[in-house]
């Protein structure tokens, strides 16, 4: 029987696991194929919720299931930190104890990390803690400057702070507070989702400024205190609340391993996600695809599925001797909350040569939907 380790009990490696499990033919007492998944953590979150999270549209155990409790047939989870990769073996090790397998796909996603004591100061949203922390703030604001700052480049889900500033104003809003309240984003970026191109980033900057929401553009944090930020222009900007994205690195035990690229991020063939190692697979945020355009393709969960399918379905091919015959498309919707029970439509293709690579829609409650039905959908499916 053929062994495939996941490592990873993310978006992308849920995804894979069940996709194999089905897919081999794995049934109650019938496992054709074993199939292994490292995770360090209890929970799974399901992270395009936690904007919800954070304005109080969820509680959150609503958003997050046991590792447990992953729904597949054949499947073994092993909760631990992974120490070692070793892709020339295909092999882990965990807790001193090594797992060796007959395919790796590795999904580890980001590792994130709270510089000039941002944590200290303000609520990372890109996590449980950091979300529900600031709702808790929230919920007692009357009044001041809120800010919503954006640490670093790369980080995944670059709609993510967008979106965030949007709930935000909008439930500051419903509260009456809009008049003795003030919403900034700061960000390196020179354009929001500037990757997108040129129609979609002005589209989107647009409807924040049509929210009241201020923009400051190309401000990279160089150092915080209590109440205020400093940026590489050497202004002070002062808030009452904050919400920040972390800086995001590739996780270190990717950095120490022979599959980290030059960046510190894996590469792979942009076609199948194989990397150099044959039968070893990397997929999702820990990715570094770069564009033609020389811009990466972003860390989404979208793509961390349709890779994960992709993958599915090859080394299913490869089990049974025959030719991988699946490729990455880099196509995939996903829906950006713009408060008012609204979201928008984002439609991506990546690979293609145009400069206009998202195309966003009209905020609308269809979209919303969607999105409130993807997170329904994803729950209770894998759990
Ligand atoms: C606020 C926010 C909003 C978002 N909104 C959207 C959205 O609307 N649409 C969308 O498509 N995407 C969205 N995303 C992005 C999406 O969540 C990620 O792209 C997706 O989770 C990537 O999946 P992954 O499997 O690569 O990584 P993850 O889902 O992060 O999974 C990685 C897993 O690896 C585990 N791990 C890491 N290191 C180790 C180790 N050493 N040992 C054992 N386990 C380890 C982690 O604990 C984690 O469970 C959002 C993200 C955030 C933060």
């Amino acid at each position: 029987m053929k062994t495939v380790l996941i490592l990873g009990a993310g978006i992308g490696g849920i995804e894979i696991a069940r996709e194999l499990s089905i897919n081999s033919g794995n049934e109650d007492n019938i496992h054709l194929l074993k199939i292994i998944v490292f995770e360090k953590e209890e929970q799974s979150v399901f992270s395009p919720s936690l904007p919800w999270l954070m304005v109080g549209k969820r509680k959150s155990d609503q958003i997050y299931k046991s590792t447990k409790n992953i729904e597949a047939s054949g499947l073994e989870v092993v909760k631990g930190e992974i120490e070692i990769v070793d892709p020339e073996n295909i092999s882990v090790t965990v807790k001193d104890e090594e797992y060796k397998g007959d395919y790796m796909v590795v999904s580890l996603g980001v590792e994130q990390q709270a510089k000039y004591k941002l944590d200290e100061y303000g609520y990372n949203f890109f996590q449980l803690k950091g979300a529900e922390g600031f709702y808790a703030e929230l919920e007692r604001f009357t009044g001041g400057k809120i800010a919503v700052l954006i640490a670093s480049l790369p980080y995944k889900s670059p709609a993510a702070p967008y979106e965030a500033a949007m709930l935000i104003q909008d439930y500051i809003s419903n509260k009456g507070l809009s008049n003795k309240t003030e919403i900034s984003i700061y960000t390196p970026e020179k354009e929001p989702m500037e990757f997108a191109g040129e129609e979609a980033s002005s589209e989107l900057k647009s409807l924040l400024m049509k929210k009241g929401i201020k923009y400051f553009s190309s401000h990279q944090i160089t150092s915080a205190t209590k109440n205020s930020l400093e940026f590489d222009d050497f202004e002070n900007y002062s808030f009452d609340l904050l919400a920040f994205t972390p800086e995001h690195l590739s996780p270190a035990v990717i950095r120490k391993s022979n599959l980290a690229g030059k960046s510190g991020w894996i590469e792979v063939d942009e076609l199948n996600m194989e990397t150099a190692y044959p039968n070893v697979y990397a997929i999702g945020d820990i990715v570094d695809l770069t564009l033609e355009s020389g811009t990466s393709l972003p860390k989404l969960g979208i793509f961390a599925r349709s890779q994960a399918k992709i993958v599915a379905h090859n080394i299913g091919r490869k089990i049974g001797n025959k030719e991988s015959n699946k490729t990455f498309n880099a196509e995939g919707e996903y829906f950006i909350e713009s408060g008012e029970g609204k979201a928008i439509p984002a439609k991506g293709h990546f690979y293609t040569s145009s400069n206009e690579k998202v195309d966003l829609k009209t905020p609308d409650h269809w979209g919303h939907i969607k999105k409130w039905w993807s997170e329904k959908y994803w729950l209770f499916k894998n759990f």
